[in-house]
């Protein structure tokens, strides 16, 4: 993945990082706080190509075996930690195999990298178990933790590490760098369902996730002017790809608190009646907020065994202008 070209909006992080390694002052621990999907990983990696690199010149040159073996993270002085399959945490054991590589002699006689990511998955008593880690760091050792709710994590971790933030970058700097990486594409439109996060696209299929996003428009939509019936469309969208509906949900709701707030069209404080028309203000603000909420609450939960379909169907239902039914009946 490394050998794609640097994203413009990393290029200040990665010259401040080469910058320092150079004068040997690379702390023992980075926390990259990354806006989602804005490239943390990707810097993460870099980063660890750097202290990894074996080529001639400017490290990392992105050809060695270091930098290879790095991108592929098969490298024996990289230890990788990320989310197990199914799990929502980095649980102790994992940190414990974690520091006990870190404390091994360099395979390659110089850095061992450790990358923790998402390191805000950390539970508590994983929190606890680095913390002696990067209390006592082993020689040339580099801890990387890559967060984007960097509060979720414990003081007392923060405080050790040198913080480096990576925002999201402008649309042009995310399509610039897409067509660079990847080629030409839907990228627009993935990025229309995404947010401003090229890396997440980057890792899919624009077109498909571009169809998803018009898919859920489309639902969300009709659910808002009651043309639709909530039960069939949960039972629909807790089978596929409910994670990017629910982040299209999200995204949905958003746009129209920001519409809203810019035409004062939705600072009504009374719901709107049967007796105004489709389309027209349906939902007040402070429901929008709730709802906004309660999508992000589904979207932190997907692992937690749950009815998914019926928790889908009570929010669809708040869509539902008063008054109406679902179009299908069920109502
Ligand atoms: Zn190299």
């Amino acid at each position: 993945m490394n050998r794609t070209p640097v994203p413009a909006w990393l290029s200040g992080q990665t010259e401040a990082l080469a910058a320092a390694f150079a004068r040997g002052h690379l702390p023992h621990a980075l926390l990259i706080h990354e806006a989602p999907g804005a490239g943390g990983e990707w810097l993460a990696t870099w980063t660890a190509q750097l202290v990894l690199c074996r080529g001639p010149g400017t490290a990392p040159c992105g050809a060695c075996q270091g930098c290879t073996r790095a991108r592929a993270r098969q490298h024996p002085d990289l230890a990788w930690l990320g989310l197990e399959e199914d799990s929502r945490q980095i649980r102790i054991e994992q940190v414990r195999e974690l520091a006990a590589e870190l404390a091994l002699t360099s395979h390659g006689g110089g850095y061992k990298v450790g990358v923790i990511t998402p390191a805000d998955a950390l539970n508590r008593f994983a929190a606890n178990a680095l913390l002696k880690t990067l209390e006592e760091p082993p020689a040339r050792t580099l801890l990387v933790l890559v967060a984007s709710q960097p509060s979720r994590l414990p003081p007392t971790i923060l405080s050790r590490c040198q913080r480096l933030k990576v925002r999201a970058p402008e649309r042009a700097q995310s399509l610039a760098w897409l067509r660079e990486a990847r080629g030409e594409g839907p990228w627009e439109a993935a990025l229309d369902v995404l947010g401003e996060a090229p890396l997440m696209a980057a890792a899919g299929d624009p077109g498909e996730v571009a169809q998803v996003g018009a898919d859920a428009r489309e639902t969300l939509e009709a659910l808002a002017r009651g043309a639709t019936d909530p039960v069939a469309q949960a039972e629909r969208w807790a089978r596929a790809e409910l994670p990017l509906r629910l982040l299209c949900f999200e995204n949905w709701l958003t746009e129209r608190i920001r519409r809203g707030e810019g035409q004062g069209a939705f600072l009504t404080e009374l719901r709107a009646g049967p007796y105004l028309s489709a389309g027209g203000t349906f939902l007040n603000i402070r429901e929008l907020f709730g709802l906004v909420d309660e999508v992000r609450d589904l979207r932190a939960t997907l692992d937690v065994p749950l009815n998914r379909g019926l928790a889908l169907e009570t929010l669809f239902r708040r869509l539902i202008p008063a008054g109406r039914v679902g179009g299908g009946g069920h109502g």
